[in-house]
């Protein structure tokens, strides 16, 4: 490629000091989704760590676990589930509350969208506390699935989030300190 570097999936994230409250570096993915090999670079690194994986169902978290998720489950022809906050899904739900910095939050997902038995891939932007996708593990257990994989595309490790995941295969593509 004409002596041209090639760029690594890191270089696209920006990196935003004291956003969205002081103390926090905000890992923006925007930067990496505006630019096409950017955006191509962290689908395939992420699907990558589903290869040659039983899977059935991809689960995604919303927001930022819809924009990788639903490629993957697209590319690997499985169906996409959505994790949704509280008072979002139509039907009959399942809900699960969970520990924010300052107070709580509910997720929810819809009861019919995993069948027991179901091997599942959880797939998120970001692993901070973990608390989000812990809540998610538990919601897929209760609808009977099986939590084959957890796949983000980064890992804030000094939160020590996979502490809470103890048991499962977690897989971040990008790990920071
Ligand atoms: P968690 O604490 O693991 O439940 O994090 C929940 C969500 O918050 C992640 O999936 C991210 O979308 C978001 N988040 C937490 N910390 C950051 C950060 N430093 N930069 C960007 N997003 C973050």
């Amino acid at each position: 490629n004409g002596g041209m570097v090639m760029k690594r999936l890191e270089d696209y994230v920006r990196s935003i000091p004291d956003f969205p409250e002081e103390g926090i570096i905000f890992r923006d993915i925007t930067s990496v989704l505006q630019d096409a090999d950017g955006l191509a670079l962290a689908i395939d690194s992420m699907q990558k760590c589903l290869e040659e994986m039983d899977v059935d169902v991809i689960v995604g978290t919303e927001s930022r676990g819809f924009i990788f998720g639903v490629p993957i489950a697209y590319n690997l022809h499985k169906p996409f589930v959505p994790v949704r906050k509280k008072g979002k899904l139509p039907c009959e739900t399942i809900s699960e509350e969970y520990d924010l910095e300052y107070g709580s939050s509910v997720i929810e997902m819809h009861k019919d969208s995993i069948k027991p038995g179901q091997k599942v891939a959880i797939v998120d932007d970001l692993i901070a506390t973990g608390g989000t996708v812990e809540a998610a593990v538990k919601m897929v257990e209760k609808l009977g699935g099986e939590v084959v994989k957890i796949v983000f595309l980064m890992e804030l490790a000094g939160l020590h989030g996979r502490d809470r995941l103890k048991g499962y295969q977690v897989e971040s593509v990008i790990r920071y300190e």
